[in-house]
């Protein structure tokens, strides 16, 4: 049986955002996805009312699908967009209005904007690490008299460092985190930083950036009680900085142990790790979301940003950390892994545990 082949019916779903960096990588997810049909397409006012093709600059390497390109873009209004589950690569000036318009009209909404991470009881979900979080759903629903939702996906450095520290995490308990991050310029999305900014520099500052990487770690890492999320308590230190790389974020953890550990225990953690269980049917799934590389050199993103169809976090250099525990070096696809594909994956689990699309 081939992956998704359990799941008949194709689940009709529209991308807000759709012509930015993120939402076209859902477009490319979508357009021929074996549980979801890419019904609709919606924008900001300057895009809706033309043709897909000509409002998004295609940013592919592979061409634009024919099907997709003659989609007329529509208002991001629920009263416009007829399909149950939303997608939103919203801008967060954008997010903050339409996201909860969507939900209070009854659709799932699946964001990557940062409006809506961090309430107890929103989702933040990574589908290997945290599925249970799924379980707050009807207490938001009740809390906030809405018939749809809203599940949100995280900063594309929080997923990118939160995948190697959850088998360590639930192992040997974490009893704090010091991350700094080196990250692409894909992750401001399109036209993003200027080149005279960003070409043979370093830019040691993101907006608002070190607080949500600190936070996000915390309430992925943390536990629900069924209707609300607490957050885990250990404290996180985050550097975050841009670098003249295109895709791929690459981050350096330097962690202090609850358990005594050695850094060979910790790498045999991270290797054996598959995540929660169920996941292999899911047709987004990697077969390994961390990938151990013990070549001393290693992670790189321009050598391994695609590992596991950019789905899989390519981790290296484990060893002692003089000050704390251990320190390792994690690398993963911000936009893939860190945005459009780990929404998708989290759809793909609501519809095989039955909380959206009714099978
Ligand atoms: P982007 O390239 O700037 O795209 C923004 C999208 O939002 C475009 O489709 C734009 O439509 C639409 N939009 C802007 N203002 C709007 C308005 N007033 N009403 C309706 N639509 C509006 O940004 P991105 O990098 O794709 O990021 C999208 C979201 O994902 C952001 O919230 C970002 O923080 C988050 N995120 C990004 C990454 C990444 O690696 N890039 C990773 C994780 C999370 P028009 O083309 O019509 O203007």
């Amino acid at each position: 049986m081939t992956k998704g082949a359990a799941v008949r019916q194709r689940h009709r779903v529209a991308v807000l955002g759709a012509t930015g960096a993120v939402g076209q990588t859902f477009v490319r997810l979508l357009a021929n996805h074996p549980w979801f049909e890419l019904a609709e397409v919606a924008a900001s006012e300057r895009s809706a009312g033309k043709a897909y093709g000509e409002a998004a600059r295609w940013l592919g390497t592979e061409p634009l699908p024919a099907c997709v390109a003659e989609m007329t873009v529509l208002p991001c209004d629920p009263g416009r967009v007829t399909a149950d589950i939303v997608f939103s690569a919203l801008d967060s000036g954008a997010a903050q209005d339409a996201e909860p318009a969507f939900a209070r009209a009854g659709k799932t909404v699946l964001t990557n904007a940062k409006n809506y991470r961090m309430p107890p009881d929103v989702p933040l979900v990574i589908a290997e690490v945290n599925p249970s979080h799924l379980d707050v759903l009807d207490a938001q629903r009740k809390n906030r008299g809405w018939t749809g939702a809203i599940v949100a996906n995280g900063n594309c450095s929080a997923i990118v460092s939160t995948l190697p520290l959850a088998p360590i995490h639930q192992q040997f308990g974490i009893n704090k985190v010091f991350v700094m991050t080196m990250q692409a310029i894909s992750g401001a999305g399109y036209p993003g930083v200027p080149a005279l900014d960003i070409l043979g520099n370093v830019i040691p500052y993101i907006g608002d950036e070190e607080p949500k990487i600190e936070s996000e770690i915390q309430k992925f890492l943390g536990t629900s009680n069924g209707s609300a999320i607490s957050s885990a308590t250990f404290p996180v230190s985050a550097h975050a900085n841009r670098v003249p790389v295109e895709n791929g974020h690459t981050v350096c953890l330097s962690i202090a142990l609850e358990q005594k550990a050695s850094a060979d225990d910790v790498a045999r953690a991270i290797a054996d790790w598959r995540g929660a269980e169920c996941l292999g049917e899911l047709p987004s799934a990697p077969e390994r979301p961390l990938v151990l590389t013990m070549v001393p050199d290693q992670p790189q993103p321009r050598r391994q940003v695609g590992t596991g169809g950019g789905m899989s976090i390519v981790v290296g250099r484990v060893r002692p950390d003089p000050i704390l525990d251990v320190k390792l070096v994690a690398m993963g696809d911000n936009i893939m892994r860190g945005a459009a594909g780990a929404s998708v994956l989290n759809a793909e689990l609501m519809v095989h545990r039955g909380l959206i699309g009714g099978t």
